[in-house]
C-alpha cells in the first residue's frame, strides 16, 4: 500500500509526498494505521523496493491484500501520475466500502474507472467476482497485466487462466476487414514505462490467440485509450499466419490431446474419415470466436460432421446443434471462454456466425433460421492439395465478406 492514516487520521501518501529522506525516516517513527481496516501497518522503507505500508504479517484486512512487488508498487504509482498529468483526478487505493473492493486507481468522471495493475496471479473467480461487483457499480474495470504474464512468439501469444479473462472489446470502431478483431488486452512494464497492447486477437485454440502487438509510451498514451484504442490490422500477416496453423494442424503427430480432441477423432474415425483431411472450411477465423473455450477447428469439424455425415440433408437451427452436441456427448466443444469484460454472447449466436460464413462460401444454404449442408464428398487427396485449397477458402471467404460484411 502506498497510503496510509496517522493516529489523528491524517493521510500520507507516499505517492504524492515530495518529501526528503529524511522526512520519511522521521515519518517511521510514527505509528500508521491501515485506512481502510484500521489496524496497525508498517511503513516499510528498503533498499530493494519503493517505500510502502505493509499490514503485520498473518493480519487479514477488509480487503484482500496480495504480496507488493516492486512492480506492482511502480505499476500503480506510474498509472496514478500518468492519468494525473492526463487532467483526471484519480484516486490512489481508493476504497469503495460497499464492495469491499479498493482499485489500485480510481478514475472518478461521467464513466467512473476501476484500474487493476495485476502482477500476480489471482484466481479465475476471484477476478470475475471482483469485475462484476464493479460492472453492477456502474464502474468500469480496467485490467492491466503485469509484463512478466506476457508470452507471445511470432504474433502468437498464450493467454490462458486470469490473463485471458482480461479481453476486452475495443469501443473505437474496428478496422474495415471481414478477420480484424476488435478484442485486445492490455499489458504494462513498470521497469520500461510502456504499455504493450496485444490487439487483434483471434483464438487458435483454448490458450493461444494470433495477436498484432504495439508498444507505446506512457506519455503517448491518453486514459481514454484504455477502453478504446484504434486497432490496426494488417490482413496479409494475418492469413499467413492462420494457413500456417491450419498446415500445421493437418501434419501434426496427435501427441497431446485435449479430451475434447480425443473425443471429436474418435467421432471423426467412427465415419471413416481421415481426421487431418478435414475440408478447408473447417478452421475458419471471427473474432467472435474468442467466446468459445475450444480451438475454431474442432467445434467447426463438429458441425460439419454433423451436418454432413450424421445426419447429411437436414435442416438445423443454431440452437438444435447443440441439442444435438449434448445429447452425443460433446456439450463440451462448445463450452464459452469466461470473459467478464465482453458483451454477453450465446453459443448459437457464434454457431450461427459460422454457419453463415458457409453459406457465404456457397457450401451450405439458409433457410429462415435454419441451415443445412450441400452433400460434399471427402475425396483421398494429397496434402498439398488440401493446403491449396485452404488458402482459396481463405482468400474466397475475404472476398465475400469483404463484399457483403457479416452482421453481428
Ligand atoms: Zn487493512
Amino acid at each position: 500500500m502506498l497510503i496510509a492514516s496517522t493516529v489523528d487520521a491524517q493521510r500520507i501518501s507516499l505517492a504524492e509526498r515530495e518529501g526528503s529522506r529524511e522526512e520519511l525516516m522521521r515519518l517511521r517513527n510514527q505509528s500508521f494505521r491501515c485506512p481502510i481496516c484500521h489496524a496497525p501497518v508498517l511503513l516499510k522503507a528498503g533498499e530493494k523496493r519503493r517505500w510502502h505500508f505493509a499490514h503485520r504479517p498473518h493480519h487479514t484486512c477488509l480487503v484482500e491484500n496480495e504480496p507488493e512487488t516492486e512492480a506492482h508498487l511502480a505499476g500503480k504509482y506510474d498509472l496514478f501520475h500518468w492519468s494525473r498529468s492526463a487532467g483526471r483526478a484519480p484516486r490512489l487505493e481508493y476504497y469503495l466500502p460497499e464492495l469491499r473492493q479498493r482499485p489500485d486507481v480510481y478514475l472518478p468522471g461521467i464513466e467512473p474507472t476501476a484500474l487493476e495493475y495485476q502482477c500476480s496471479a489471482i484466481a479465475e473467480k476471484r477476478l470475475a467476482e471482483r469485475s462484476i461487483g464493479y460492472l453492477h457499480r456502474h464502474i468500469t474495470p480496467v485490467w492491466i497485466i503485469g509484463m512478466h504474464h506476457h508470452s507471445c512468439k511470432r504474433n502468437m501469444i498464450r493467454l490462458s487462466g486470469f490473463v485471458s479473462m482480461a479481453i476486452r472489446r475495443s469501443r473505437a470502431a474496428p478496422a474495415q476487414h471481414p478477420f480484424s478483431s476488435p478484442y485486445f488486452i492490455w499489458f504494462y512494464n513498470a521497469s520500461t514505462k510502456c504499455f504493450l497492447r496485444s490487439s487483434c486477437l483471434t483464438p487458435w485454440s483454448k490458450t493461444y490467440f494470433i495477436s498484432q502487438e504495439s508498444c507505446c509510451t506512457l506519455s503517448e498514451c491518453r486514459p481514454y485509450q484504455l477502453l478504446a484504442p484504434y486497432l490496426d490490422f494488417s490482413p496479409k500477416s494475418f492469413m499467413r499466419l492462420w494457413l500456417t496453423m491450419k498446415k500445421r494442424k493437418r501434419l501434426a503427430r496427435p501427441l497431446r490431446m485435449t479430451r475434447e480432441e480425443c473425443l471429436l477423432r474418435s467421432q471423426v474415425y467412427q465415419f471413416r474419415q481421415h481426421f487431418a483431411w478435414f475440408p478447408s472450411y473447417v478452421g475458419l477465423p471471427h473474432h467472435s470466436f474468442v467466446y468459445f473455450l475450444n480451438p475454431p477447428l474442432l467445434w467447426q469439424m463438429w458441425l460439419v460432421l454433423l451436418l454432413g455425415r450424421i445426419q447429411p440433408g437436414y435442416w438445423f437451427t443454431p440452437e438444435r446443434m447443440l441439442e444435438e452436441a449434448s445429447r452425443r456427448g460433446v456439450a463440451d466443444l462448445f463450452a464459452l471462454r469466461p470473459l467478464p469484460l465482453c458483451p454477453t454472447k450465446t453459443a448459437g449466436q457464434l454457431i450461427a456466425v459460422y454457419l453463415t460464413q458457409l453459406v457465404r462460401l456457397r457450401v451450405a444454404e439458409q433457410s429462415g433460421a435454419s441451415y443445412r449442408l450441400f452433400p460434399y464428398q471427402v475425396n483421398e487427396t494429397t496434402f498439398t492439395e488440401c493446403l491449396k485449397q485452404d488458402r482459396q477458402t481463405l482468400v474466397q471467404l475475404e472476398a465475400a465478406l469483404l463484399d457483403d460484411p457479416l452482421k453481428e
